[in-house]
């Protein structure tokens, strides 16, 4: 394998229960298939307090960037039900991935990325209702939490090697 094989990431995307709810996991994922990224992981899971814990807090550092407070009212909104996990892969897939999602605030993401097109709501609204803000999905913040989510959220026989069609001219 040459260098560029260094450049090829993989990313955790979880479709939060707002997307599952709404039944727009198909047009969501579609954004990310459309740009030539590859599935290798995918499964409906329905993590307790601990696994989010872990994911939110032990990996992501929410409560110490944003306090237990918010943490807890994360909680409540992603224990409303199911979720869906799914790992992409692709060159230099972790930004890419962020880049079509847009940033955490749905109110301040641009036109054109998953969270400014499927939701407006602000941090401001939710902190005042006392809820997590709904943003339809996670998607790892860098390569070192990537590697991290992926391990905590996928066994090692959950993950695919295969070769795509696309490959030639997307890889
Ligand atoms: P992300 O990486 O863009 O998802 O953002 P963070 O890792 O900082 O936060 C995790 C999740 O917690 C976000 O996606 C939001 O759903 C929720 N969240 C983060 N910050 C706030 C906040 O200030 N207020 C509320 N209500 N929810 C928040
Ligand atoms: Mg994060």
């Amino acid at each position: 394998m040459g260098k560029e094989q260094d450049l090829i990431q993989r990313s955790l995307v979880v479709f939060k229960p707002d997307s599952v709810q709404r039944g727009i996991v198909g047009k969501i994922l579609q954004r990310f298939e459309q740009v030539g990224l590859k599935i290798v992981g995918m499964k409906m899971v329905m993590p307790d307090e601990d696994h989010y814990r872990a994911h939110y807090e032990d990996i992501g550092e929410m409560i110490t960037r944003r306090g237990e407070k918010t943490f807890q009212y994360n909680l409540a909104y992603m224990t409303t039900g199911p979720v869906i996990a799914m790992v992409l892969e692709g060159v230099e897939a972790v930004p890419l991935v962020r880049k079509i999602v847009g940033p955490t605030e749905p109110k301040s993401a641009e036109m054109g990325t998953i969270r400014g097109d499927f939701s407006h709501m602000s941090f401001g609204y939710s902190d005042a209702k006392g809820i997590g803000v709904p943003n339809l999905v996670h998607a790892s913040g860098n390569v070192s939490e990537a590697k991290k989510e992926i391990a905590l959220w996928f066994k090692p026989d959950e993950l695919y090697d295969y070769s795509d069609v696309r490959a030639k001219f997307t890889r």
